[in-house]
């Protein structure tokens, strides 16, 4: 564990702020208890070229976060701060760093991702022979690591006692902000050499992509204005999240992974209307629960990162691989499937980075259980493509849609694209939205426009084949197939691969 520095007053004539996943002022523990330990503190955030370079040049969360770094560049500015932006391999950087601007200590927020973990090891080892100082603090979920286990003192593994014993242990102390603002007379400005402005995209070697074509408002004030929105409607999300054409949802997911937004706000404004009645914000309480449960999952059973099913026996299932496997994965990504809510789902992803809660099971649940693919390609296609990608919820959603995972659903349990689609998108509105071609089908007919009547197709103008794909597989088949597949996960026995 690292040191756990309690605010005592100025006892550092001068400290670094590293910036990682917390691109914010107000309520930042970090900056807090810098500011309030150094006489003077000065701020850096670090484009790590261990994380970008194998990143395709167009990336919107890398625009997201530049946008963000402009933002908060400029309000650390008006107070008397600013912040150096440097492109380099933070493990390096900022040791150096801390050597030429002479600070005793450096202050950074939590990051429990396995790659995160390591690179803080290798800073403090760095730091250390430096003779500077390293402190962490929680920042990114209310309980973290070991602050949440069972009677017992292990790590839960199902979520409905995790939850009961979240929200009895919750209290004022867990959600109380941290006032950085009090303490801002300690920024200071960076020395000329490092004062620039915020690189450019191409500064570090990236196009811009559609970011500003989106409905996605960056930085702190972006995530303030979203969160504005959604409370003016978070009573009734309980009854509108599951349906993708409704904006029932927050949309906060990018603000909580980059910290534009503090977890303790959201979580206390929702605790606080849920303890007043408010369905939805209980609701929505649970699911910031369900982030917070799969972070403590990932920081104890850290092999689920590393490609391992959190039940070991599910490893011993055979997906189905090769050349029609290829083509059928290419087909979900592209939005081919021949299933109409499957490929709206995906071509969201593809045009704006984000996908409705509803249809990520939906789609996580088709490759897997429909497409008999491994859910590792599908995990690292959201990986790359989601706007809020978080390695432990994305981990957790889709072993839980694999049933591989802690607390998952069982396997034989298999969503069934078209009554979901019936279910969710009753009028096809959201399929409308991404599938233009089908509008012209009826509410009954566009959830399935293979089991339309050819005078059907031909009115709406709907060539199976050509303007939209056939079914590439036939879900009752495939459903056969998936259960004799996992008969694996009951049975002990290897099972040879099905066809
Ligand atoms: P809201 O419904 O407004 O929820 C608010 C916040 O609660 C979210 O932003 C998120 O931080 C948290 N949350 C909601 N649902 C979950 C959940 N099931 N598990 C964990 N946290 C949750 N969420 C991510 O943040 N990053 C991911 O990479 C991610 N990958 C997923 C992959 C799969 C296969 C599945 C099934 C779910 C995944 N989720 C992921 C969970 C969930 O789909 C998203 O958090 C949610 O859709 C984000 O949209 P929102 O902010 O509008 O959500």
């Amino acid at each position: 564990m690292p040191p756990i520095l309690l605010a005592v007053d100025k006892i550092y004539p001068k400290g670094l702020m590293w910036f990682r996943r917390d691109l914010r002022i107000d309520d930042n523990a970090a900056l807090y208890h810098a500011l309030r330990a150094c006489r003077q503190v000065v701020c850096v955030f670090v484009f790590d070229r261990a994380i970008l370079d194998p990143l395709p040049r167009v990336d919107r969360r890398v625009e997201f976060i530049r946008e963000s770094l402009v933002e908060l560049d400029a309000e650390l500015r008006r107070l008397g701060g600013g912040l150096i932006v440097r492109h380099a391999v933070a493990e390096e950087e900022i040791a150096q760093l801390a050597r030429s601007l002479d600070v005793q200590a450096v202050f950074a927020n939590r990051d429990d991702e396995p790659a995160a973990l390591a690179r803080d090891a290798q800073v403090l080892g760095a730091l250390a022979n430096a003779g500077v100082a390293f402190h962490t603090y929680k920042d990114q979920a209310i309980f973290e690591r070991d602050e949440l286990l069972t009677k017992t003192g292990q790590p839960y593994t199902v979520f409905t006692p995790y939850k009961r014993a979240w929200l009895a242990t919750v209290d004022a102390f867990y959600l109380k902000p941290y006032p950085s603002r009090g303490y801002a007379d300690a920024l200071v400005a960076p020395p000329d050499a490092l004062r620039m402005p915020v690189p450019t995209l191409q500064d570090i070697g990236f196009a811009p992509s559609n970011l500003a074509q989106l409905d996605i408002p960056t930085g702190a004030q972006g995530g303030a204005a979203l969160f504005d929105d959604f409370f003016q409607r978070i009573d009734r999300y309980q009854a509108a999240r599951d349906y993708p054409a409704v904006r029932g949802p927050s949309y906060l997911g990018v603000h909580l992974r980059f910290g534009t937004v503090s977890i303790r706000q959201m979580a206390g404004v929702a605790h606080q209307l849920s303890l007043q009645g408010d369905s939805g914000a209980a609701t929505w309480l649970g699911e910031l629960v369900w982030r917070d449960f799969y972070f403590q999952v990932l920081s104890h059973h850290p092999q689920v990162a590393a490609g391992k099913s959190f039940r070991p026996a599910y490893d011993k299932i055979v997906w189905h691989h090769g050349k029609h496997a290829d083509a059928l994965f290419d087909a979900w990504c592209q939005g081919r499937t021949g299933y109409p809510l499957v490929d709206a789902a995906m071509l969201q992803i593809q045009q704006s980075g984000y996908m409705h809660n509803r249809l990520r099971m939906v789609v996580a649940s088709f490759l897997c259980k429909d497409l008999g693919l491994d859910w590792r390609r599908g995990e690292a296609y959201f990986a790359e493509h989601l706007n809020d990608f978080e390695l432990s919820s994305n981990n957790g959603g889709w072993q839980w849609a694999s049933s591989s995972g802690c607390d998952a659903q069982p396997y034989f349990r298999i969503f069934n694209p078209v009554t979901q689609s019936e279910r969710f998108d009753p009028e096809g509105k959201f399929i409308r939205r991404y599938l233009p071609q089908l509008a012209g089908l009826s509410n009954a007919e566009i959830h399935a426009p293979w089991t339309a009547r050819p005078l059907e197709l031909q009115a709406a103008g709907v060539t199976l084949g050509e303007n939209y794909p056939k079914p590439v597989i036939d879900h009752a088949e495939a459903r056969e197939r998936t259960l004799q597949r996992y008969a694996v996960v009951r049975s002990g026995a290897t099972g040879a691969p099905p066809k």
